[in-house]
């Protein structure tokens, strides 16, 4: 496996490869878990046996907002190298922040219509911050296709409308989410809870199915269908919702009625720990 740490090397390293060795990209935070793991084998799949898998490791600090969890980000480098190199993984690209952003950049990504939506709203500023660095590394690393998860539904739509408008040559492959045995979605932030809101981390998955259930049902009023789900979440004694919503899978504008293509989405602070989790509901 080869490590990369600069945006030189990377630079190199992409533009000497052979035109036909496919490279597909992974991009994370680190804190690599069965979730990222998944991904890096859609990767394989897509790259074959002689293409290239890379995966970035970059906690990237102009997503994270003033006050949140940019410092106790968890960083468990060596760990985090052990699983790249038992995955398959080929190309390992971990920067220094130095080497991503210069102290004067002035430029940046914004995406202006699903970034106001859902988590853009209670995390100003965070997909300008995802939009920017996901150009960097598809600049630095030139992949030709690039994997996320279906777990941050609405950073895979926003990736996917940039690299349309922006006219990126590499195709977006969206994962679905990966969970506990209990439900609970993989994320690196679960390492925050305490045995407790562990246990009350599992809310979020059966509030979203308490919503499905009732659709299932027959009940097509938004409204109705939220309440449910905030029922199951008020069991909780630690959890504070921050938002709970059906929306259009596509432009993730809130619906008032059920309509197929819904998507709920949810976001829920268990203690200070702030989780999201979705559902396609039709
Ligand atoms: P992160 O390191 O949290 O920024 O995530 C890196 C990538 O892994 C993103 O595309 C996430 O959507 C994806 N991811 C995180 N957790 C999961 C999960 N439980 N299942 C599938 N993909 C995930």
């Amino acid at each position: 496996m080869k490590i990369i740490e600069t945006g030189a090397a990377a630079h190199a390293h992409a533009f000497s490869r052979p035109r036909q060795r496919p490279s597909i990209l992974v991009p994370t935070m680190g804190a690599l878990h069965r979730g990222h793991e998944e991904l890096i084998r859609v990767a394989r799949h897509h790259a074959g046996e002689n293409g290239e898998v890379a995966v970035s490791i970059f906690v990237n600090p102009l997503q994270f907002e003033p006050g949140s969890d940019f410092e106790k980000y968890p960083r468990p480098a060596l760990e985090d190298e052990k699983i790249c190199r038992a995955t398959g993984v080929n190309l390992l690209f971990r920067p220094l922040a130095s080497e991503m952003y210069h102290g004067d950049q002035s430029v940046c990504v914004d995406e202006t219509a699903l970034s106001s939506a859902l988590c853009g709203a209670s995390r100003p500023g965070h997909f300008r911050g995802v939009c920017t660095v996901v150009a960097k590394l598809f600049n630095l690393l030139a992949p030709d296709a690039a994997v996320f998860g279906e777990k941050d539904y609405q950073q895979l739509a926003i990736v996917r409308r940039m690299t349309r408008d922006l006219n990126f040559k590499i195709e977006i492959i969206g994962v679905p989410t990966v969970r506990e045995a209990d439900g609970l979605a993989f994320s690196s932030r679960n390492q925050y809870l305490n045995t407790d809101e562990r246990a009350q981390a599992t809310l979020l998955r059966r509030a979203a199915l308490a919503g499905q259930q009732l659709a299932e049902a027959g009940e097509t009023s938004a409204e109705k269908l939220i309440a449910a789900a905030k029922q199951v979440l008020a069991a909780g004694k630690s959890t504070r919702i921050d938002y709970v919503n059906l929306v259009d899978s596509e432009t993730l504008q809130p619906l008032t009625v059920l309509r197929p293509n819904a998507l709920f989405a949810l976001a829920v602070f268990i203690g200070r720990t702030r989780l999201i989790d979705n559902l396609r509901l039709a």
